[in-house]
């Protein structure tokens, strides 16, 4: 038996293709394959979240902090997480940020993909 594309699935971050259906999970985090190019991803491929081990919303409240406080060291000391840590997902952000700009809104945001949650702009 086939089963059906349901409407929520995200489109394929890869080939686009809106023939996508739910493969699982790992680590409590819904994965989709498509039908199309039968490549597997999650609500993060091609987000600055991708790969993180911390949740889109911990990585968006810590650099809400950066940003209220102005220092990685004082964003270090609220938040617990190294500020090597927070300077990475810093970068990954400005990266993501400079690329929405330059492809115009060509990227999809880990918040439109189900199940993610954090303040538009970050992610
Ligand atoms: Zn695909």
């Amino acid at each position: 038996m086939v089963r059906k594309p349901c409407p929520d699935n995200p489109p394929c971050p890869r080939c686009g293709a809106t023939h996508v259906v739910k493969n699982g999970s790992k680590n409590g985090r819904q994965r989709w394959v498509c039908r199309t190019c039968n490549r597997s991803f999650g609500a993060t491929f091609g987000t600055p979240m991708y790969r993180l081990r911390n949740t889109p919303t911990e990585v968006a409240r810590t650099l809400l902090v950066v940003m209220r406080r102005g220092s990685l060291s004082a964003a270090e000391e609220i938040t617990g997480h190294k500020h090597e840590t927070i300077g990475r997902w810093l970068r990954a952000a400005a990266q993501h940020a400079e690329r929405a700009k330059s492809q115009g809104d060509g990227l999809v945001c880990a918040s439109q993909r189900g199940g993610v949650r954090a303040p538009v702009g970050l992610l």
